[in-house]
């Protein structure tokens, strides 16, 4: 590999809005023949919206979704957005939890107005979902939606339906990868029918998709396929990529995502456009023809 050749590539990289961390990186770039995709963020906007919300019996709508609003309003992932976002839409300004503790991959629990409040997977619960919230989060589910259950002081009073588009860009993206020899895999910590409706969308076979995947078992997910002799260009934009993203042959972060992921890949996807994975391949694989 000659410098100049590399400089040029770099260069090129630049232009096309991907920030490359080292030349050695345009090597692995080569190699890959499997792509790993993280949904929530990547193929997806990561920008989620409150779409309705199933009460318990009794349960007032307004001041459950003001409990979780409040302390979602001390999280970071999209679901926690858009839960706080439509909770002081519809009732004002929100109180600060009292204490706060956020499980990656699971959920929050904390105190609010002297409430033990959680909101997240239904395993974060302590007791089981009655019967119409359970419907509620299955036929969500069904539908390709992410549901959460907020639970208050041990019971469980609601399902939080939030859903996040497609990007306009990723089925184009994913057409463009595959074109390049390259197989794509959805991952996932979301649940398998909501990861499936968006694989469909994007044109990724449901057996391609490794969902309900906690963060930490992203990079186990990373090393299986490995293991199975594939090298691997992983893109990914959650703090619960960056490990997954320092394993992978390839880390592709999006520049629209979290300065943990951003430090973890190789290289920077500037605009936050699936496209530009598959540029970035491309680019790689001709400046290396150059010195070939
Ligand atoms: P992804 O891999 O799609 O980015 P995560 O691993 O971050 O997803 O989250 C997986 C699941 O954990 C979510 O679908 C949700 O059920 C739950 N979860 C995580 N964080 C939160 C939160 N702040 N509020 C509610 N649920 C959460
Ligand atoms: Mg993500």
């Amino acid at each position: 590999a000659t410098p100049t050749a590399l400089m040029v590539g770099t260069g090129r990289g630049a232009q096309l809005g991907i920030l490359i961390k080292g030349p050695e990186v345009l090597e692995s770039t080569r190699r890959a023949d499997t792509i790993v995709l993280d949904k929530t963020g990547t193929v997806t906007s990561g920008v989620m919206t409150l779409t309705h919300i199933v009460t318990a019996d009794g349960e007032d709508e307004d001041r459950t979704l003001r409990l979780a609003g409040a302390l979602e309003h001390a999280a970071e992932h999209p679901i926690a957005k858009a839960i706080a976002r439509a909770a002081a839409e519809r009732t004002g300004p929100l109180p600060a939890p009292t204490e706060f503790t956020a499980v990656a991959g699971v959920g929050v629990r904390g105190v609010i107005d002297g409430h033990t409040v959680s909101v997240g997977r239904e395993r974060l619960l302590d007791a089981a979902l009655p019967a119409g919230l359970k419907e509620a989060r299955e036929r969500a589910e069904a539908e390709g939606r992410t549901a959460v259950v907020v639970s208050c002081d041990g019971a469980p009073r609601a399902v939080l339906v939030v859903s996040d588009a497609v990007k306009p860009t990723s089925a184009d993206a994913v057409r463009q990868l595959r074109a390049l020899g390259l197989t794509p895999v959805l991952l996932t910590g979301d649940n398998r029918k909501a990861a499936e409706a968006v694989a469909a969308e994007v044109g990724i076979a449901a057996d391609q998709v490794i969902a309900e995947v906690m963060p930490e078992d992203k990079v186990e997910a990373v090393k299986r396929l490995q293991r199975a002799g594939r090298s691997v260009a992983m893109v990914g934009d959650g703090v619960n990529d960056a490990a997954a993203l320092a394993q992978a042959d390839l880390g592709l972060a999006m520049g629209t995502g979290t300065d943990a992921a951003i430090e973890a890949g190789d290289l920077t996807l500037v605009r936050g456009d699936l496209r530009v994975a598959a540029d970035a391949i491309r680019l790689a694989r001709r400046t290396l023809g150059i010195i070939k």
